[in-house]
């Protein structure tokens, strides 16, 4: 049975039927051996076990896909998607800003297989078109990104691709299922860690990718030889984190637009980056493209506010990495997500020590607020050398 809406979706949506007992939850099948006279062989590292599946199933709704896979982490999804559609020879054009695990694997897996790359020096259109050679296969794109949260126009981007018969993937996220679904936009392949907000509660490893049934076909065959499965048991805690999934989102997407409107407004934060306020430079595109603006937001303190301190006089947030889940939590990029590159690197990208990235969690909005007021005077300098 096909749901019309996300919030049926997440709770109905792939459901294996429990036609002994008639429980209302899918049951946990913990085989990974399957009796296979006159039906398909099952196999985890197949993904095709009930559990798998049924995730599998909700994602397809939720991201009106034909078909899809489920991995044990965001990097399998990734890894596993990209080297199943390349062949040796072949180019990628990437956006700049990438999740850092994903331009890692660029840069230390490419080069062994033979795959070449280029990165785009910007979100413009032209910027991709320019880098477009015989050999390229694939655009691939993260909006909006990590931790600036810049969009980038995914119906020219997908316009651009299929002029040149080119693939696009997208690794979908910071949006999840809920807030955007590329695939309407002409996008071919969407990839999530579910380690984020698919999962929600910071305790599962997932990975996700979706797409049409012959795209996953191909990738499949490489999957059955990279075998990043996941277990049973994971896959049914996956299912039960999805059935809140639309109204945590919901939630976060309220609670981030209430952070920064108020972050926007305080005179110790120096500047706001959230696609849904209106002086962002992404807001037009996201909101032709986004149904909501999601939970991530990152701010940059005054010079006076000393951003060690500030971390560290938080009480209700938590300085940790990872995003996505229930409780609020931040990181300073230029010491987690950006410590290994360079200063200039980082101040090419607009990633000073100031910066701070906020996941912004399912708690009371205005307890939110009065935390991180107080860190921002506890860590005001002038204070600190009166101290
Ligand atoms: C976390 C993350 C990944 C990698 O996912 P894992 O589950 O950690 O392997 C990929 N992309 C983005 C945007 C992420 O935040």
């Amino acid at each position: 049975m096909k749901y019309q809406n996300k919030a049926t979706q997440c709770v109905h949506s792939g459901k294996v039927g429990d036609e002994k007992y008639k429980g209302v939850n899918s049951p946990v099948y913990t085989s990974s051996a399957y009796n296979y006279i006159d039906r398909e062989h099952l196999y985890p590292r197949y993904f095709n076990t009930p559990n798998q599946k049924a995730v599998v199933q909700k994602i397809c709704e939720l991201e009106q896909a034909e078909d899809g896979l489920l991995f044990s982490s965001g990097m399998a999804a990734i890894s596993t998607t990209m080297m199943g559609l390349l062949q040796k020879g072949d180019h990628v054009i990437f956006q700049n800003e990438l999740y850092g695990g994903t331009k890692h694997f660029i840069f230390n897996e490419f080069i062994k297989f033979g795959v070449e790359f280029s990165f785009a020096s910007s979100n413009e259109l032209t910027d991709f078109e320019q880098l477009i050679r015989p050999q390229t296969r694939i655009i691939y794109v993260e909006t909006p990104s990590n931790p600036l949260l810049t969009l980038i126009d995914l119906e020219e981007i997908s316009r651009l691709a299929k002029k040149h018969h080119l693939l696009t993937l997208i690794d979908n996220t910071f949006a999840s299922p809920i807030n955007q679904n590329p695939l309407l936009q002409g996008i071919d392949v969407v990839l999530h860690s579910a380690t984020k907000y698919i999962g929600g509660h910071s305790d599962i490893c997932a990975g996700l990718a979706v797409s049409s049934r012959e795209i996953i076909k191909k990738i499949s065959k490489s999957a059955w030889n990279f075998g990043g499965s996941p277990d049973n048991q994971m896959a049914y805690l996956l299912e039960r984190s999805l059935k809140t999934l639309h109204l945590r989102v919901k939630c976060q997407n309220e609670n981030a637009m209430y952070l920064a409107g108020q972050l926007s407004v305080h005179p110790l934060v120096e500047k706001v980056f959230y696609p849904g306020l209106e002086s962002h430079p992404g807001h037009l595109i996201a909101k032709k493209q986004m149904t909501g603006f999601g939970g991530m937001l990152s701010f940059r303190l005054q010079p006076e506010i000393d951003p060690v301190r500030f971390t560290q006089s938080l009480q209700l947030l938590t300085p940790a990495m990872s995003l996505g889940g229930v409780e609020t939590t931040l990181t300073q990029p230029s010491q987690t997500s950006h410590s290994k590159i360079t200063q200039a690197e980082r101040d090419a990208l607009g990633i000073s020590d100031h910066l701070m990235r906020l996941s912004v969690g399912i708690e009371d909005a205005g307890e939110l607020w009065n935390d991180l007021v107080q860190a921002i005077k506890k860590s005001y300098v002038a204070e600190a050398v009166s101290n």
